[in-house]
């Protein structure tokens, strides 16, 4: 391995993402709030080349894969300015799930498995998505599940055909809210390979084309109305006897716990500073409607009391969520994810509920125009409440904290 170039100056970095988010992405949220969504695709197909030509390009990642090869902490600064636009990381090929799941790729994929599924979305070619959910089960406890995948030939307790490498894996489930399916070429899907092991080495990870034989897509999913399309959209699909070769389990059988778990930590930093950024962006809007806006002539919205209020909470909170995000990616890359878990899982309930309340002031601020899609805080408004369910609901992340607290006194 070369060494990697030095990372570019943090400043000047930043300088360059908010204006290409504001000179590429801003001007195209329109299409975005009105479901222009062809357009949209045709327009961002533009944008991407030119973050591509302009060295914008899988900034999460490092630079021998054609990142910016940032620390956690410095890349979450750039998450934030990316998440000023809900177009700014789909720009620079840094969206969910694709950043995860070439994480993912990255660190345990073969070099065939490089080739087939990674590579095509490092470059932009492809997209990909994460199917772990499924209607009939919680998912707040993603070990119980239902798909299963098994070896073709597979006989209780007996030798699988095509063990050696040869055979196929075997596909039947059903999965929902399944991001960006719509679209994507591959999914990472988690299924039972090992039903009479252990809960947590029960299930692994399959790589599954979307276009294999028996993969069906239901529908996409309506978020509070919204439907949405391609990398914008969540689905509901099944798998029926959908067959792969062998050779696409990812990572070790029985070991899909464990990458999923892996897959979270970074993760976490990338949405948190996202939704962070998504707050600058309410402040900026309520700010500049409370100075407009005149409730009586001469006397401006912004002098009411009550506006300063949401004005002086929203800036207190964001700054405040900002700092602990920063120093749980700190604590990630001195002392690994595992050891930092209960930040990890204080930042995803902390940070979404100060996302909805700034959010909703937000709104409150602008009135009927708040509500509207002349601006993104209704699409935000939308589609973040579910930033308190998905990725683990706070409950959860609350029970995680607690747990860790409460073992001090034990
Ligand atoms: C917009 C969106 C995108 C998503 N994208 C993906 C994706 O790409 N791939 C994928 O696999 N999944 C995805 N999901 C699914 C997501 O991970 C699950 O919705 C989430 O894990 C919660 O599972 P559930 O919806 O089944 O809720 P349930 O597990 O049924 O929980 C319902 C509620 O019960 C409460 N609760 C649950 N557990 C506890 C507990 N231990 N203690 C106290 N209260 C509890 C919580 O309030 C929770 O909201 C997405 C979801 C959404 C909304």
């Amino acid at each position: 391995m070369t060494a990697a170039p030095p990372a570019p100056d943090l400043d000047a970095l930043l300088d360059r993402v908010r204006q290409f988010v504001a000179d590429e992405c801003v001007p195209l949220e329109p299409l975005l709030l009105n479901h222009d969504y062809a357009a949209l695709a045709e327009a961002m197909d533009e944008v991407r080349d030119k973050a591509r030509a302009d060295g914008l390009w899988n900034l999460a990642l490092h630079a021998d894969h054609g990142g910016a090869g940032l620390p956690l902490p410095e890349f979450g600064r750039v998450s934030e300015a990316l998440g000023w636009s809900p177009l700014g990381h789909w720009a620079t090929n840094g969206q969910a799930p694709d950043i995860g799941n070439m994480e993912l790729l990255l660190a345990h994929a073969t070099d065939a498995q490089r080739g087939q599924f990674l590579q095509p979305v490092l470059d932009g070619a492809a997209r990909s998505c994460f199917a772990m959910t499924e209607p009939e089960h919680a998912g707040s406890n993603p070990t119980v599940m239902s798909t299963t995948a098994r070896l073709a030939g597979a006989v209780p307790g007996g030798v699988a055909e095509g063990a050696s490498g040869a055979g196929e894996w075997v596909l039947d489930g059903h999965k929902w809210f399944t991001t960006g399916f719509d679209g994507a070429d591959w999914m990472v899907v988690m299924a039972v390979t090992d039903p009479e092991a252990s809960v947590y080495k029960r299930a692994s990870m399959v790589l599954v084309p979307t276009g294999a034989d028996g993969v069906e897509h239901v529908r996409r999913l309506p978020v509070m109305g919204d439907e949405g399309a391609g990398w914008l959209s969540h689905s509901e699909i099944r798998l029926n006897g959908v067959r792969v070769p062998e050779g696409n389990l990812l990572g070790p059988r029985g070991g899909g716990f464990q990458l999923a778990q892996e897959r979270l930590g970074p993760g976490r930093i990338h949405h948190c500073m996202r939704w962070i950024g998504v707050c600058e962006r309410a402040i900026d809007l309520m700010c500049r409607r409370a100075l407009a806006r005149e409730i009586a002539p001469g006397r401006a919205l912004a002098e009411q009391q009550a506006v300063r209020f949401w004005i002086a909470e929203s800036r207190a909170e964001t700054d405040a969520a900002r700092l602990y995000v920063l120093d749980t990616a700190q604590a990630i890359e001195r002392d690994g994810a595992r050891a930092a878990r209960a930040g990890v899982s204080a930042i995803k309930f902390t940070v979404a509920g100060t996302l909805g309340r700034v959010l909703d002031r937000a709104v409150q601020a602008l009135g009927g125009l708040g509500v509207l899609d002349d601006t993104p805080l209704a699409f935000w408004f939308r589609h973040e409440r579910a930033a308190r369910i998905y990725d683990g609901p706070d409950e959860v992340h609350k029970g995680v904290v607690a747990r860790q607290e409460l073992k001090r006194y034990r």
